[in-house]
Order: C-alpha cells, then structure tokens, then sequence
C-alpha cells in the first residue's frame, strides 16, 4: 500500500471514530471548582451557640460556605432549632451530621440509633429523598466501634466520613496556615473549629476573621465549599469519562460529560456537583454562553491563558448536551 493510501485511510477511521472537535482544543475538567488550586472546608461542631452568633454572620458577609455538624438532639441545638434550620440552611451551609446528642457508641446499636436519629432530623431539614451528607465522629465520648461497623452504618445512610480534620490551637499555630499549605500542595484540606469567641476550645474572633479575610484575599486560588461539596467534585471527577466535544460551527460546539459510575462510591443519583471544565477556542471569542434546552443560558468572558484563550465553565456530568457559543460583540 501507498504512503498515500495510509493516510487516507486513517484520515477516514479518525473521522468515523472521532466526533468533529476542530476549531476547539480538546476539553479538560480542572482540580477544583472554577479552577481554584486548591479547596478548603471550613467545619464546626457541636452546634454552639456562639457559631451561630459570631461564625455564621462573618461569614455570610463573605460569601462563604461551611459545614456545620450538628448534634439534632442536643440542648443547644433544640434550642436553636428555627436558626439551624431555617436561617443557616438559607444561607447554603451545609448541616453536617455529628450524631444525635453527642453521647457516643459502645455498640454497634447504639451507633445505628446515634446516627439514624440525626440523619433522620437532617432528612427532615432538606427533604425531596436521599442525599449525600458529611459525617464527623463526636469526640470526648466513649467510641468502642469498630472501623468496619462505622463504615456500614455511615455506607446505609449516605454519609461520608470527615478526616483528617486539622484542629488547633491558636495560640500554638495560625489557622491560615492550613489553607497555605493547600495552596502549595494543590490539594483539598480543612479547618476546623469549635466556639468562636467564647465556649469551649475557642477560636477568637480576631483569629477568625483573620482566617476568613485571608481565604476571601486568595478566592482565586482557593475554593472553599461545604466538605460534601468537595467530596462530590473530587468523585466526579476522578470518575469521569472522556468528555464528547462536537464542533457545530467555528463559533458553537455541544458538549456532555458523564461518570463511570462503578467509580463512584454511592449511587450516581447522588452526585449532583458541577465540575469545571475548560475548552480552548479560537482567538476572535471574547464572551460566550452556556445553555441547555428549556434553561436560561449563563454567560461568561473567554480567560487568556498561556495555552491561549480558553472558555471556562461548569457543567453536571450526566446531565445531557450543553451548547457553548461564541456571543458576537457589537
Ligand atoms: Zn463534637
């Protein structure tokens, strides 16, 4: 055969094979949400009272969001039930599930009760079926379960355990420097707390806002989320099939990106977390949109990069074609 009928006849195979992606470079989906190098939850337990009263409106100012574990049961929070549930869940914390009063588990019934009767007050709060939730052990409690017990109690009630959990003490270590370290190691991290200004192992609110400014000044490189937040992207994302990019026009393609769901841990249903994809595309796009049959269209400015221009968004895997097109200026 020819050099000539080679390459034609893979010309021909690549183009059966292969959906038209010209002009568009081929699509990555980043680490982090929005191309962030690195994200941080911010947790708190124990459902104090004094979260609620110097955590809560510092950061809302911010924008930020946090996980919140609670004990659904407890005094505290019985007494504050309407803030937990209706003000905190508002303003898209996320309630987290500490056990129902805090009391820990000597066997393996009462780890079922404990966490059940949570899940149970937090299924209540959010409603409309299953969901995924974070789960942190109570600590300064009895805990005589085995790793395998909690694993299969925390598994049957879609939980996800919260580790690695990076306590301080601010006296002997700046809180800042966790999310510092993140940064550098391009990784997912925590921080978190107990009281803030007052209760028990507090974190002064100097220090906390401190904390907080600090992760507003580095928003670019640092996604702070709710853990389960975190948890869902990374999941997605390390489950993800190639991603199907079909050219339409030089100005229009139709993208759709799905999980291999043998990678995901719980049921796909329960993965409805956005994960940022990026596009390269061709020097005249300077504003683009992002729509789905029957939804408004978002739009957003073309990012120049080293690689060159690139549109970047945020797509739910398994959620059908999205189109992205060029915004034609003036
Ligand atoms: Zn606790």
């Amino acid at each position: 055969m020819t050099g000539f009928a080679v390459a034609f006849i893979s010309m021909l195979t690549i183009s059966h094979a292969e959906p038209y992606s010209a002009p568009f470079g081929t699509p990555k989906v980043l680490k982090f949400f929005g191309g962030a190098k690195a994200a941080i939850s911010l947790q708190f337990d124990d459902a104090m009272t004094t979260q609620l009263a110097n955590a809560i409106p510092r950061l809302n100012e911010r924008k930020l969001r946090a996980t919140f574990f609670v004990n659904t049961e407890n005094g505290q929070y019985v007494s504050h039930r309407k803030e937990w549930e209706v003000d905190v869940v508002r303003a898209r914390h996320d309630l987290g599930n500490h056990t129902a009063h805090h009391s820990g588990a000597k066997n393996e019934a009462e780890l079922t009760k404990e966490i059940e009767d949570c899940s149970y007050d937090l299924g209540r709060i959010y409603g409309k079926g299953p969901r995924l939730a974070s789960f942190a052990i109570p600590g300064g409690c009895p805990w005589k379960v085995t790793d395998a017990q909690l694993e299969s109690v925390l598994h049957k009630n879609n939980l996800v355990l919260a580790s690695n959990r990076n306590f301080f003490d601010e006296k002997k270590i700046d809180p800042t420097s966790f999310v510092q370290r993140a940064i550098l190691t391009g990784s997912w991290s925590n921080v978190s707390m107990h009281g803030i200004g007052g209760e028990w192992l507090s974190t002064s609110i100097p220090v906390f806002t401190k904390l907080l400014d600090y992760l507003v000044a580095n928003r670019d490189k640092v996604w702070v989320a709710p853990d389960i937040d975190i948890y869902k992207y990374c999941q997605e994302r390390d489950a993800l099939q190639p991603i199907h990019l079909h050219a339409l026009s030089d100005s229009k393609f139709e993208i759709s990106t799905s999980c291999d769901s043998t990678k995901l841990a719980f049921g796909p249903q329960l993965y409805d977390q956005a994960l940022t994809v990026e596009v390269k595309v061709p020097n005249s796009w300077t504003r683009f949109e992002v729509s789905r049959p029957g939804r408004l269209a978002d739009s957003y400015s073309v990012l120049t990069t080293p690689e060159g221009r690139v549109a970047r968004f945020s797509i739910r895997p398994g959620t059908g074609a999205f189109t992205v097109g060029k915004i034609s200026v003036g």
